[in-house]
């Protein structure tokens, strides 16, 4: 049985980060993966999943020595992020409210995870196990066992990286709080008569948002988009058993004006749901990323909560090597758990909170809302303050 310092279950973006930073510290890591990523190629369309990676992300995945790669691949900064229910109610936010030179970047998920896997390859200390399953887990008190569909390995750390329906986190014993949303989310890849833009923007209706997030390079027609239609569960079934051309027309006559003429180029619907593990840590397992807590994408966070697991998990991890501590022991684990349990369950309910807000049918409720991004745009204090707090927060800065 081969043996390692940590192994990490899921060679996903959160869990491939995590091996990076952890072999970062000297560690030896071994990432066990269910499936082989197709290599990128600058022909391929667009990746269906795309994430909106804010500037706290782009600072890890530079530390990784992931973003070159990414830059040179395929990356769609913006620099406005516009937000409004009634035309009168739009707020803008700029990346110079923040001093920045971007509020983040539009990037396929596939790109970030090939480029952190390239980065996983050339690393001496981390060993791959790809095409591999995780079938068992067993805790023992100096170490665990970790059996995959091919071997058995052995770990003085597991790391629970392996998504929504974590089998290490059934197998940890660990429990988890949540629900099923009412709604669904249909991703529509397209091209557009507009040319790339530095702008990504949502607009609140009352069947649900529609979300328009900017795609990198130039088509034929023009750009390329990635559109997110929420809506009733029963409404994006239907929308899924169209043809692209009548996606087309619904898309045409669904969302707002200013996304200009379209060609549908793929889709796919998801179920929204949120989930948080009880614990992110039990003896010597640890949960990250969508293993631990899984969010309303509303305003596109998920894997942006991973990337900050990752770098607290980093800096606990650093912290207790320098002091000469066991960095595997529960009572070091804990201080990860510490660091991000309440940062996350801020971010679940703020969007939750949000999402509350639009699904209600009062009128009352809604001149509210529409009253409160109306102050956004006219009052100067709250302009300087809450606007740039808010989207300091949301870039996660
Ligand atoms: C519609 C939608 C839109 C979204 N938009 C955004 C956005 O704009 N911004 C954002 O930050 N987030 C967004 N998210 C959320 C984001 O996609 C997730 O948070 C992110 O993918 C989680 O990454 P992860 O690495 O934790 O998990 P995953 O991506 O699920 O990776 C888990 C990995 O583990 C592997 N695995 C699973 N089980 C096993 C096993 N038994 N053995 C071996 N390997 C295993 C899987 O193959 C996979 O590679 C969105 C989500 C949805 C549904």
């Amino acid at each position: 049985m081969e043996s390692f310092d940590c192994v990490v279950v899921g060679g996903g973006m959160v869990g491939a980060a995590s091996a990076l930073a952890l072999a970062h510290l000297g560690l030896q890591v071994a990432v066990v993966e269910k499936y082989v990523a197709e290599p990128f190629s600058s022909t391929q369309s667009h990746d269906l999943r795309v994430s909106a990676i804010s500037l706290a992300s782009q600072h890890l995945l530079t530390q990784l020595e992931c973003w070159p790669q990414i830059s040179q691949w395929r990356s769609c900064p913006y620099k406005r992020l516009g937000v409004w229910e009634s035309e009168n109610s739009y707020v803008e936010f700029d990346a110079t409210e923040i001093n920045t030179e971007n509020l983040g970047h539009i990037i396929e998920n596939r790109v970030i995870q090939l480029s952190l896997w390239q980065q996983m390859i050339n690393h001496k200390s981390i060993t791959l196990y790809c095409p591999d399953t995780l079938q068992s887990i067993e805790q023992f008190e100096e170490h665990s066992e970790v059996h995959l569909s091919k071997t058995t390995l052995l770990a003085k750390l597991i790391v629970g990286a392996d998504g929504a329906n974590s089998i290490v986190r059934s197998q940890a014993g660990i429990g988890i709080t949540g629900w099923d949303y009412q709604q669904s989310a249909m991703l529509i890849n397209v091209e557009t008569v507009l040319l790339q833009q530095d702008i990504t923007w949502q607009q609140f209706l009352p069947s649900g948002p529609v979300a328009f997030l900017p795609l990198s390079g130039q088509s034929e027609q023009g750009g390329y988009a990635s559109l997110v239609w929420y809506d009733s569960k029963e409404k994006i079934k239907q929308l899924s058993s169209m043809s692209n051309k009548q996606l087309q027309q619904a898309v045409f006559e669904h969302f707002p004006k200013r996304l200009g003429a379209i060609n549908v180029i793929d889709k796919a619907a998801f179920p929204l749901t949120r989930r948080h593990a009880n614990q992110y840590q039990k003896h010597r397992v640890l949960l990250l990323g969508d293993a631990a807590h899984t969010i309303n994408p509303l305003a596109g966070q998920g894997v942006n909560l991973g990337f900050k697991d990752v770098k607290a998990l980093q800096t606990v991890i650093a912290n207790a090597i320098a002091n000469s501590e066991n960095w595997y022991e529960p009572a070091i684990l804990s201080r990860y758990e510490k660091a991000r349990r309440a940062d996350n369950l801020l971010m679940m309910t703020t969007m939750d909170a949000l999402y509350a807000s639009f699904s209600h049918p009062s009128s009352l409720v809604k001149v509210a809302r529409n009253g409160a991004f109306m102050a956004l745009n006219k009052l100067p204090f709250l302009n300087t303050t809450v606007k740039s707090k808010a989207l300091a927060y949301a870039c996660g800065l």
